[in-house]
């Protein structure tokens, strides 16, 4: 399949209409400390599904053939929510491959879609396998996390909404896992908005897409527990669409580390009123820590709200979490 373009974009946009949240770009006067020239954050936690993946799990469903009577993925858990979402309402079945590693918040939310789970492994890549394998079977349809021209164009819309927004920011910062977002994303402001910095953030341990491109290919990661569950996850080997992308087109990638993402997701939630998870906070946290360098207009993409409700009440309350075997907040601090 071809690379996505710009007009790849426009189609998904179309088909999106109705079925996905053209989601609000939001001034966030509070982090003038950390933004001089102003923060915006564009809220995708407003999508019916908590986070982004909808538009590229409802872009990929609404390309399927028409023999298509089951889909199957594998995912962190919001590529998931979004795939049994999009299924649900073309009455296809679906099935979705998850890692030990997934929250119990997250697989709860699936199942509630009437979705089948299947819990394996205990890495992204591991639940990948077996999803390839049950997408043998005639009529079954596998839709990847990231790595596919149609999940990149749904991603890319929120380019498209940004450049109508505010075309003339002067830096967007992207959270960055298998790049399916951040790739979408430059396509449409490469095009649109050249001047505008496109920056992917992952965290510190565990970043495969952020060790691929300074290695110049795409490496093996052993995934570890961050706050930042949803950037878990490696990027395949065999990458075909998101490491050429992100390679080209990124103009910067930085990592936080976890006491970063604690200290973010607690101001988003007291300064900023909101819920989100650790990975939608990787942007304030490079931010605060000075791994971004910001004069004008910033924009940060608030990704998803699907956190644990305990781990994000201990967390915002300043308790103690224990992310692994390290202890991150509270009396412990840093790791
Ligand atoms: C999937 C996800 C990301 C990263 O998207 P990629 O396309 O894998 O880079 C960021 N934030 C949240 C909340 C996600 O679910």
């Amino acid at each position: 399949m071809a690379m996505p373009d710009l007009s790849a974009l426009r189609d998904a946009a179309q088909r999106l209409v109705g079925k996905v949240t053209r989601t609000p770009l939001v001034h966030a006067p509070w982090a003038g400390d950390v933004a001089p020239g102003g923060l915006w954050l564009k809220l995708e936690t407003a999508q019916a599904t908590g986070a982004f993946k909808l538009r590229g799990a409802t872009n990929a469903v609404a390309c399927l053939p028409a023999d298509a009577r089951a889909v199957v993925c594998c995912s962190t858990g919001n590529h998931g929510r979004a795939v049994a979402h999009a299924a649900a309402a073309r009455r296809l079945e679906a099935t979705v491959c998850l890692s030990s590693l997934v929250p119990e918040a997250k697989r709860r939310a699936i199942a509630a879609t009437g979705a089948r789970l299947k819990i394996t492994g205990d890495s992204q890549d591991a639940a990948g396998v077996v999803a390839k394998e049950m997408a043998q079977a005639d009529g079954v349809y596998e839709i990847p996390p990231f790595d596919h021209p149609h999940v990149i164009a749904g991603q890319g819309t929120i380019g498209l909404e940004l450049a109508w927004d505010m075309p003339d920011a002067e830096a967007v910062l992207i959270p960055l896992s298998g790049g399916g977002l951040a790739a979408g994303i430059s396509v449409a402001l490469r095009a649109l908005c050249p001047r505008m910095r496109v920056i992917g953030v992952s965290m510190e341990n565990g970043a495969a897409m952020a060790a691929s491109l300074k290695a110049g290919h795409p490496v093996d990661m052993v995934e570890v527990p961050t706050l930042a569950d949803s950037l878990g996850g490696g990027i395949g080997l065999d990458n075909s669409y998101t490491f050429a992308l992100c390679r080209d087109l990124l103009d910067e990638v930085v990592q936080v580390d976890e006491a970063a993402i604690y200290a973010a997701m607690r101001r988003l939630y007291w300064d900023g009123r909101l819920i989100t998870e650790g990975a939608a906070a990787v942007g304030l946290a490079a931010l605060a820590t000075g791994r971004v360098s910001a004069r004008g207009k910033i924009i940060s993409l608030i990704t998803g709200s699907n956190v644990d409700m305990a781990q994000f009440t201990a967390t915002v309350t300043g308790k103690e979490v224990k992310i692994g075997d390290h202890w991150i907040g509270g009396t412990h601090h840093g790791e």
